[in-house]
């Protein structure tokens, strides 16, 4: 209630000042801001208010017109048509820009512009031309189009000081005028418009109507939206009273009053074209600022507390930035204007720079390396992720970087790995593992021959079907040990299935295969398992071997050991059996499965 008395009371001394001063030879005001007051009451009321602060606002109006204009007989239909107006482009502005950000965003000032100055007055404009021409006689089109251009250019000069003057109530006073010294240069500033106006309006010697301009675009600048809604209204008082006194530089001019009028009127437009768009676009340069310099703040604190080492580089890779974590991470005291490769080994710097050339060609994805590196004899993991910075279109000129300290999860990664691959039984590793050694191996088979052995206990049913399983899993066990016990740089032991083990041997081994084989086939013989109830027992092995020296699959590989285990299993077990055709190893023993395969040589 109080809004709609406070504006009231606003619109009706504001329309009253206008129609008395502005209403040249009787007919429409010059200017017309009560337009504005009343369309910002519409806006800042909630929609079940609208009806009564219209009845209030038309009341006050046909009293200001009957007072100071037309006289009461047309005053009734006037003020309803100016009210209409004035809720009409409130209800535009709601329907067309619900997010009223008129005043904070270049694209609000249009919208605001556009309908508050030119659609809006529209409707009325006719109406009110038609209700004018009953009053002062002439074409009804004329004064239509004097209603619009003084209705939309008044709304428009003073629509965004009372937005602005609304906004800031909310937001506390302070938010206009920070400062007293700020209050001071305000105060300066107006008097500097009105003394520049004045000289610009009243003097007729010189035509200096530019002149204004200059504090308008320093009071633009210095105060933005407000500035420049204050420097056009001051400019506008004087340029309208000068017309009003019929005095200076517009009282030279040989034209109608009516034209001079709209002269002013283009003028007075053509400044709010100067001022608002750039106060807009301070404002939100302004608020970019604050907006940086709160990010920036944010970014200091996390990068003071962070375990991660925050970097910025320049396109160099050198460091500009480093937050406190990175003396540590680094092991060096000050890591400021260093490469980023300082923060790993020598060997990794082919790696840091292939991961800086990958953002700068990938600007916006992140890179990931992780490297082991040793700081105070231990070894630790780092995980670095890099991101480029694009400054412009065409050149990434930065980088952004963390560095964390993720050895914790590597080694539960490295030992989650170890687990895939060794067998949970005898703790050997499993045939995994063991494929992938022998892939590993099959691919240089050609330059580098080895060999490929199958070990497979025998009858070892019996021995889950005498003693039982726990016994069996007790000899599988006892059975690894002994190849643990036997395995070397060069030969590598597996558990590949149940009860059968892979071997492969390279370099020198692979001579004395025959003999590794051999051994290790007597040393199961000669080892005394023993059951549960302390009894002894013990178990053989047979052995098939391969010698590989062709690139082949790891399944040809495994049955070239194969058929030679078959060889050995099907002439009595516990012996040891070469693959067909391999004369180095020996002779030829027992009926042998056909190979499929030649690799074998
Ligand atoms: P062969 O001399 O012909 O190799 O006879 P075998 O009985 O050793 O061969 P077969 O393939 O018929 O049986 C293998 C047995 O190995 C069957 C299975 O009970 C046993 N076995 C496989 N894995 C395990 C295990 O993890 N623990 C125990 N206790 N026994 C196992
Ligand atoms: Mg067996
Ligand atoms: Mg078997």
């Amino acid at each position: 209630m109080w809004q709609i008395a406070l504006y009231g009371a606003i619109f009706f001394v504001v329309t009253s000042f206008t129609i008395f001063w502005t209403r040249f030879a009787g007919g429409l005001a010059l200017v017309w801001p009560g337009t504005a007051i009343a369309a910002a009451l519409f806006l800042s009321l909630p929609r079940s208010r609208h009806l009564m602060a219209a009845a209030v606002l038309v009341v006050l109006s046909t009293l200001a017109t009957s007072l100071f204009g037309f006289g009461h007989e047309w005053a009734f239909p006037l003020g309803l048509i100016n009210i209409f107006e004035a809720w009409f482009i409130a209800r535009l502005l709601l329907h067309f820009r619900p997010q009223r950000d008129y005043l904070d965003r270049e694209s609000g000032i249009v919208w605001l512009g556009f309908l508050a100055g030119l659609v809006g007055p529209l409707p009325s404009s006719v109406a009110g031309g038609i209700v004018v021409t009953q009053i002062v006689g002439g074409e009804w089109h004329d004064h239509a189009f004097s209603w619009a251009v003084a209705h939309g250019l008044g709304t428009l000069l003073v629509m965004p000081l009372v937005l602005l003057l609304g906004s800031a109530r909310r937001s506390g006073p302070q938010a206009l005028l920070k400062r007293r010294e700020r209050v001071a240069s305000f105060a300066g500033m107006v008097v500097l418009t009105i003394v520049i106006s004045l000289v610009a309006f009243l003097q007729s010697t010189l035509p200096l109507l530019f002149l204004p301009i200059v504090p308008l675009v320093l009071a633009s600048f210095r105060f933005g939206r407000f500035g420049a809604s204050i420097a056009v209204l001051t400019i506008s008082i004087a340029a309208a009273g000068s017309l009003g006194m019929d005095a200076g530089i517009l009282a030279e001019l040989a034209i109608p009053l009516w034209q001079k009028a709209l002269f002013l009127q283009f003028y007075l437009a053509g400044l709010l074209l100067i001022s608002f768009p750039l106060a807009v676009a301070l404002n939100q340069r302004e608020r970019v600022m604050q907006e940086l310099v709160d990010r920036e703040a944010m970014l200091r604190l996390i990068a003071d507390h962070s375990d991660d080492a925050l970097l910025h580089l320049d396109r160099h890779g050198t460091i500009r930035f480093a937050s406190p974590s990175s003396q540590r991470l680094s092991g060096i005291e000050e890591v400021m204007n260093l490469q980023l490769a300082v923060f790993f080994s020598d060997t990794d710097k082919a790696i840091v720079s292939t991961a800086l050339a990958a953002a700068v060609q990938h600007p916006g994805r992140t890179e990931i390396f992780e490297r082991s590196v040793v700081r105070g004899g231990q070894t630790i993991w780092l995980e670095a992720k890099l991101r480029a910075v694009e400054s412009s279109k065409q050149h990434p000129s930065a980088f952004v970087v963390t560095i964390r300290d993720v050895t914790e999860r590597k080694l539960e990664e490295l030992q989650a790995t170890l687990e895939a691959r060794t067998d949970a039984l005898t703790g050997l590793p499993n045939r995994r593992a063991f494929l992938d050694v022998l892939e590993g191996h099959l691919a240089g088979a050609h330059d580098h021959p080895f060999a490929l052995a199958l070990i497979d206990l025998d009858h070892f049913k019996r021995v889950n079907d005498t003693y039982g399983h726990t016994v069996g899993d007790m000899a599988l066990k006892q059975v690894a040990e002994i190849m643990r016990e036997a395995a070397t740089e060069d030969c590598f032991f597996a558990r590949v299935g149940g009860e059968e083990f892979g071997m492969v041997a390279v370099g020198p081994a692979l001579e004395t295969v025959s003999k590794v084989c051999e051994r290790l086939r007597l040393a199961i013989q000669r080892h005394v398992m023993t059951d549960s109830d302390g009894g002894a027992f013990s178990i053989t092995a047979s052995v098939g071997v391969a010698r590989i020296a062709e690139r082949c699959s790891s399944t040809m590989a495994l049955q070239a050991a194969d058929g030679p285990l078959y060889s050995a299993k099907a002439s009595g077990r516990n012996c040891l059996r070469h693959a067909q055709d391999i004369d180095r190893f020996g002779p030829r023993e027992g009926p042998v499965r056909k190979l499929p395969l030649t690799v074998v040589s």
